[in-house]
């Protein structure tokens, strides 16, 4: 059986704090490298909005007793079969909510590793995201986000778990032999941040430091690095609610820049182009 002790106890501070206020939204997505913790911060959530008890969730009522056991009819985990989540296994949570909850007032819907998501079963889940027709919480889990369509990742609110800045970079998609040949990764942290900084302040100083970056950067990975920082800092900005359309606009080129690297484009030409459009 899970134990709830293990939930990550940041995610579940912040949830429970918005759960408090009514304000859960309706869909997250849980990205971090481990996803057992991931997936018992996702249950630990079901368990909070339907304990029984006073102390929520105190893993001993009733409903908490069955979420864990896989026992509770409005709490639905959707698995891989063999490697994929295909669309057979995302159409069902369609019927489940035109049907009203059996036992409680919010259903809540854990999709692990949701970075399998077949292209037909993603178009089905963006269809369950974009029209909540009854009150439901789904949770996707993944430990690649790099993979999850923008468009799924547009409609759900990220929840980062923290790993180690490593972790953080591997959970965005660079292979581990790739963070082997970083070899100067602080440097780099710092130089995209500056970078950030001067592009949303639209500080000539950018264009400086766009030469600098391209001459302090050795291969592909560590380009990878700096693409990477620039859309944390986005997201970051935009989950606290800071120069919101500033950092949608840069998110979206970042976007963009993503194609123009995969064709080879190179780097200097790809921060320039930046600097340029964000003018
Ligand atoms: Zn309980």
């Amino acid at each position: 059986m899970f134990d709830l002790k293990k939930a990550d106890p940041e995610a579940t501070k912040k949830l429970a704090q918005v759960a408090a206020e009514g304000k859960l939204a309706h869909a997250y997505l849980f990205a971090g490298l481990n996803e057992k913790t991931s997936l018992i911060t996702a249950l630990w959530l079901a368990c909070y909005v339907n304990c029984l008890g006073q102390d929520k969730p105190d893993s001993t009522c009733n409903h908490c007793l069955r979420i864990l056991r896989g026992d509770f009819p409005d709490v639905v985990r959707v698995e891989p079969q063999g490697n994929t989540l295909s669309i057979n296994l995302i159409r069902p949570l369609k019927e489940e909510l035109a049907k009203s909850p059996d036992e409680s007032d919010l259903r809540v819907f854990i999709i692990e590793q949701a970075e399998k998501l077949t292209q037909s079963a993603a178009n089905a889940m963006l269809n369950l995201l974009e029209e909540p027709v009854a009150p439901v919480v789904t949770i996707l889990i993944t430990n690649n986000r790099a993979q999850i369509l923008p468009t799924i990742r547009s409609r759900t609110q990220i929840v980062n778990f923290k790993g180690t800045a490593q972790d953080e970079l591997l959970n965005y998609g660079l292979s581990s032999a790739e963070l082997e040949s970083i070899g100067q990764l602080d440097q780099l942290n710092q130089e995209a941040h500056y970078l950030y900084q001067e592009l949303l302040a639209h500080d000539q100083l950018s264009l400086m430091r766009v030469h600098s970056l391209a001459s302090l950067v050795k291969n592909k990975a560590e380009e990878k690095v700096v693409f990477i920082r620039l859309k944390q800092e986005c997201e970051q900005a935009i989950q606290a609610g800071k120069d919101v359309n500033q950092n949608t606009k840069l998110l979206v080129l970042l976007l963009k820049v993503d194609q123009m690297l995969y064709s080879n484009v190179n780097m200097r030409n790809c921060l320039d182009y930046l600097v340029l459009k964000l003018k």
